[in-house]
């Protein structure tokens, strides 16, 4: 099972994610985890990326969708990945359906985490207290926000045409999001995990 977990900055996507990711045996690729590590660690990615990242713009979708190839090279035997933070453009979607076909499974499912703009900015502006993340500080959380609704929105109506979309209300307790997210994902067609599809569902199409 493949997941995409949708949402503005500050929505609760790694949240979510981390407890599907226990409860499922999923595993989380979260490019934003995956570019503050580059980041801390000083290698050359994380020279390249952190101006950018504090400013509150996009990293180039070249860096990481090279970085989700990665991590889907890196665990063949994974039962499915639940994104969290990518795909953020159309280019980014487009790249991440290729190289899942290619690997004989696909996205099943996107999961919009609905959260209004002031309540996010509320959240944000606590984060920032209690953490200190360059990135929360108001003038790049404008830009992120910015960048979220120009160039991530569109692939609302992306995913909604293949009718991979599902909307879940983000404003509630992380309890009660978490148990509509559960909902969702049991509802949902599943494609057949990370792993190549079986002999048997090539040939014939049977699962
Ligand atoms: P958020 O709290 O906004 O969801 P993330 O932790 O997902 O933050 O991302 C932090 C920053 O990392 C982004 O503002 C951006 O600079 C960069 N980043 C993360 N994922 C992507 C992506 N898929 N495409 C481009 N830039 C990304």
């Amino acid at each position: 099972m493949n997941i995409v977990l949708f949402g503005p900055p500050a929505a609760g996507k790694g949240t979510q994610a981390k407890i599907i990711t226990a409860e499922r045996g999923l595993l989380q690729l979260s490019t934003g985890d995956m570019l503050r590590a580059a980041k801390s660690s000083g290698s050359e990615l994380g020279n390249k990326v952190a101006g950018i990242m504090d400013r509150g713009d996009l990293v180039s979708d070249e860096i990481v969708i090279a970085l989700i190839e990665e991590q889907l090279d890196n665990n063949p035997d994974a039962p499915g990945f639940i994104f969290d933070g990518f795909p953020r453009t159309v280019a980014q979607a487009e790249a991440l359906d290729k190289s899942l076909s290619s690997r004989g499974t696909a996205v099943d499912g996107v999961v919009r985490l609905c959260v209004e703009d002031d309540v996010i900015m509320g959240r944000i502006e606590q984060r920032f207290k209690d953490e200190g993340r360059k990135d929360d500080n108001p003038e790049s959380f404008k830009i992120r926000l910015d960048n979220y609704n120009k160039q991530t929105a569109p692939l609302l109506p992306y995913y909604a045409a293949q009718g991979k979309l599902s909307e879940v209300d983000g404003l509630a307790s992380i309890e009660t999001v978490s148990a509509s997210v559960t909902k969702v994902l049991n509802e949902m067609n599943v494609s057949g995990g990370g792993k190549k599809p079986s002999f048997w569902k090539r040939i014939f199409g049977l699962s």
